[in-house]
């Protein structure tokens, strides 16, 4: 059917495009080539955690839940976040199951932003952060990472704030540089907010994705950044289980009783058989505590075979995502090398200019190795030959 200019109207969101992660994921399929590209694992989830929503259906779970979420789920989240950061979150007041972590960053941002407000993007980002704010009539102000080893530039960021700055948003661990954010950096991003009203949302989907002993440092374990924080977490990460789209937040109770008039109206409520199940299964802490060795084994296996390759690298400190630098290759530009890779080669990456802000090119490509052995042997193999 032929598009009715008519009704579309002028463009919400004019400069936006189908996301990165869908056109690749397109081209990598129709190319048949072995896909790193989009952050999901390629492997199969716990088979309990299964069990458990089956069962949770059998058991008649299958009507509404409760808007802010099953209490059984709200209550052992707390009690983790009280046990791994020592922050006590009310059940009631303070937790809420939303679809995945888009949805809880989506509606803190919905809630909070009004037209003509600032909210601070640390780039290159996770690309659902500025349509969000755009629909909402906020204005994004950007701090940009340095290039290789994506560290803040402190000077800039209290340059960037001002009277209508109302939010910031981090991620940590961070996607897609693979940093985490350090106990001192926490503290120097607290002393900084500290005299203003800024609200944080603290975009933390690979928590248990921290590697070489490193700690994650949640915006939960400070006083002064907990107070206005959104956390916002993603069962999909942590539980191999990305197409059950099921996070949650924390947040104070006056903010989240202000987050909670959106998120009625956006969705009411989440998936309630997989709310059930995901209860039960976090009763058993080495479920998400055994999550950071488990990565780092395919890390570290990805890495040793790219020792030989032409690629550089810095071993990623979090997530499941491995920047690699081609400078030694070629000075094309990521997105010409992201497709050539897919189309000569058939290995797909993200080009993570699409992350970025104007023309930046980084000279790398970011790949997930969220993949099973064999499928990082056949990458490692490809990258040998480039
Ligand atoms: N934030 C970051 C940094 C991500 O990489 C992703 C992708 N999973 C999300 C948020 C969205 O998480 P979810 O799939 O739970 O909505
Ligand atoms: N978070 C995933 C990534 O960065 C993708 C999720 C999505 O496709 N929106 O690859």
């Amino acid at each position: 059917m032929a598009p009715i200019k008519k009704l579309t109207g002028p463009s919400k969101l004019p400069d936006v495009k189908t996301t990165i992660f869908t056109t690749v994921g397109n081209l990598a399929r129709k190319h048949g080539a072995i896909d790193l590209s989009q952050g999901f694992p390629n492997f199969e989830a716990d088979k309990k955690l299964m069990e458990l929503v089956t069962l949770a259906m059998h058991q008649g779970h299958n009507q509404y839940a409760a808007m802010q979420g099953y209490y059984g789920l709200r209550e052992i989240i707390a009690k983790k976040i009280e046990k791994l950061h020592g922050r006590v979150y009310h059940p009631d007041e303070e937790v809420t199951i939303t679809v995945g972590a888009t949805q809880a960053i989506f509606t803190a941002i919905t809630a909070f932003v009004h037209s003509g407000d600032e909210v601070i993007v640390i780039k290159p980002a996770y690309d659902c952060y500025e349509p969000a704010i755009v629909l909402n009539g906020g204005i994004p102000v950007y701090v940009q990472l340095s290039k290789k080893d994506y560290k803040i530039d402190w000077e800039d960021l209290k340059g960037k704030i001002n009277t209508k700055t109302r939010m910031l948003i981090i991620n940590t661990p961070h996607n897609p540089s693979g940093r985490i954010f350090s106990k001192d950096e926490m503290l120097q991003l607290q002393e900084i907010l500290r005299p203003t009203d800024i609200i944080v949302v603290s975009d933390e989907v690979y928590e248990h994705i921290v590697f070489d002993g490193e700690e994650h440092e949640s915006a939960s374990r400070f006083d002064a950044l907990a107070e206005r924080s959104f956390v916002c977490a993603s069962f999909g990460k942590t539980f191999h289980v990305t197409g059950w789209k099921m996070g949650y937040c924390a947040a104070p109770s006056d903010l989240m009783h202000e987050f909670r008039k959106s998120h009625q109206f956006a969705v009411f409520c989440v998936d309630h058989p997989v709310q059930r199940a995901m209860a039960k299964y976090l009763e058993d802490e080495r479920h998400y505590l055994e999550l950071n060795s488990f990565y780092q084994k395919k890390r570290d296996f990805f890495l040793s075979g790219l020792q030989q390759t032409k690629f550089r690298f810095t071993p990623s400190q979090g997530t499941y995502f491995q920047l690699l630098d081609y400078s030694e290759l070629t000075d094309e530009r990521d997105e010409d090398l992201a497709k050539r890779l897919i189309i000569d080669y058939k290995l797909a990456s993200i080009p993570i200019s699409s992350f970025n802000t104007g023309q930046r090119n980084d000279g790398v490509l970011r790949f997930c190795f969220a993949k099973k052995k064999e499928t990082l042997e056949a990458a490692i193999e490809i990258l040998s030959n480039v």
